[in-house]
């Protein structure tokens, strides 16, 4: 037994690389990441060739390779198919970031592999993951009590506090059916996902009219509750929007958070794209800030926010936040009895107790290390750029002859080409093509009221004005190659 247990540790023994291994490694990969770091401004930021990354499908595991060989494979399949999320050029959906030093947390995350999930295992993990969601939660204007969860993205974010409310709120199953939910139609998908998922697929969902600019209609709002009452119906969740995917609006929360105040509402709030820009110091053109256009977030129960779009982190961090951390962890707390010595240390709650996730990749240590290193000057300088740029956007768009939707309360914003003759969703789809086809910058397009509109949506920190440049360009371009000729 002891002889076979020693030869097996002889052929496990690999997978403790020695230093110079390690060393070797860490150089192809590094020279890997600063290689693609260096190229980007001169690659093109969307390419689809005729079978993209087939390659991956012949490159099989099972034996061992050497490292070039495998970073040669990711090289030539990977950045010339599909977006590139990390290019400056990302001007579609909302962008995502990529700042270098959060790679640096992910690496110590991975090779220390802190246990993130519960206090007792990894203290510190939890602290510096409790510490962030602190801040965040001091950002919105939160007291300090409240507390919340990092989460996969802001999908996850959403599904907490959809079933943190549903169960405060004591939705139990003889009750769902007439329990209604209050939204828009800009309100993103996941909230529909997380409403399936959490069980309340037959509850009703209101979709509240909106105004001009595609804000929720809070008069309206009002209305519906109140008859909904009126009829014996049980409204119990608004979820407003703090910058819609689709057009950047922004829910009128102060006037929102009336309404749920008044009938006793649970009051969530999606700021999974629009969170973070509350650290912009801008000044709107009608005198206001858009710090103001948070107004009332602070009232809300729960928010989603997510770091790996307004902090510019690589995909995999969203946070909610939640008032009442007692409602979310009555959802969300197990005690297993293969755990009961975790139980004693309670000066952190656990992340574990607050999430559906128990064991977790230490997620909070990419957003901490570069808040450590950067403070939160540049974060700040960077989300003031992306309003200004797609202001300047806004405005230079308009001199090409484009029709504009509602001034940016963000950093998005639609627009779109009607051509004297011929069909104007057409042609703004041709045109969507024309600028992927290029393929320097992407931008993608939406469909609102059965028309077709283009969006510019600004979040990528590498963007500044070479690239809303090089797109003006291209439009210019497109309009005059795509125009129909009578
Ligand atoms: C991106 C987004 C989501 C979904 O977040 P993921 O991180 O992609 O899961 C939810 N709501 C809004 C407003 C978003 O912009």
């Amino acid at each position: 037994m002891r002889q076979k247990i020693e030869q097996l540790a002889q052929a496990s023994q690999q997978l403790e690389p020695t230093p110079p291994q390690r060393q070797s490694w860490d150089e192809s990969v590094r020279a890997y990441a600063h290689d693609f770091i260096d190229h980007l401004p001169g690659k093109k930021t969307f390419q689809m060739p005729e079978n993209p990354a087939a390659g991956i499908l012949d490159f099989p595991f099972g034996e061992p390779k050497p490292m070039g060989e495998i970073l040669a494979v990711l090289k030539n399949n990977l950045p010339n198919a599909g977006i590139n999320p990390a290019s400056g050029g990302h001007l579609g959906y909302i962008p995502g970031g990529g700042i270098y030093p959060g790679a640096l947390g992910d690496y110590l995350a991975a090779v220390t592999n802190e246990y993130a999930g519960i206090y007792f295992a990894g203290p510190g993990a939890v602290r510096i993951e409790n510490m962030l969601i602190r801040w965040m939660c001091g950002l919105i204007g939160y007291p300090e009590t409240a507390l919340g969860n990092l989460a996969s993205g802001g999908s996850i974010a959403n599904l907490i506090a959809f079933v943190t409310a549903r169960d405060f709120k004591k939705i139990t199953s003889e009750k769902i059916r007439q329990s209604v939910i209050y939204l828009t139609e800009q309100v993103h998908h996941c909230v529909h996902k997380a409403i399936r998922i959490g069980g309340m697929a037959e509850a009703i969902v209101r979709t509240v009219p909106m105004d001009g600019h595609f804000r929720m209609d809070a008069g309206k709002l009002a209305e519906m509750v109140a008859n909904d009452i009126a009829a014996g119906l049980n409204p119990f969740l608004v979820v407003a929007s703090a910058g819609t995917t689709d057009t950047g609006a922004m829910d009128p929360l102060d006037n929102i958070a009336d309404v749920c105040g008044q009938h006793g509402l649970w009051f969530h709030v999606d700021a999974a794209y629009g969170g973070f820009f509350l650290l912009a110091d801008v000044e709107n053109p009608d005198g206001t800030t858009v710090q103001q256009s948070f107004k009332g977030i602070e009232r809300s129960d729960s928010v989603a926010i997510d770091p790996h779009k307004g902090l510019f982190l690589a995909y995999g961090l969203g946070a909610v936040l939640i008032k009442n951390v007692k409602a979310q962890m009555e959802s969300h707390y197990y005690r297993a009895n293969y755990m009961q010595d975790t139980f004693s240390a309670t000066e952190e709650p656990s992340p574990a107790d607050l999430s559906p996730e128990l064991t977790k990749h230490w997620r909070g240590l990419r957003m901490w290390l570069p808040l450590q290193l950067y403070g939160i000057e540049p974060f700040k300088a960077a989300l003031e750029e992306k309003i200004l740029l797609c202001r300047y956007f806004y405005s230079e768009i308009q001199k090409l002859g484009f029709e504009v939707g509602p001034y940016p309360d963000l950093s998005v914003c639609t627009y779109r080409f009607v051509p004297i003759s011929g069909d104007t969703n057409d042609f703004n789809l041709r045109l969507v093509e024309y600028v992927q086809r290029d393929g320097r910058i992407f931008v993608s397009s939406t469909s609102i009221g059965g028309q077709v509109w283009i969006r510019l949506a600004v979040l990528c920190f590498r963007t500044h004005l070479r690239e809303v440049d090089m797109l003006l360009g291209i439009f210019k371009e497109g309009v005059e190659k795509l125009i129909p000729r009578k």
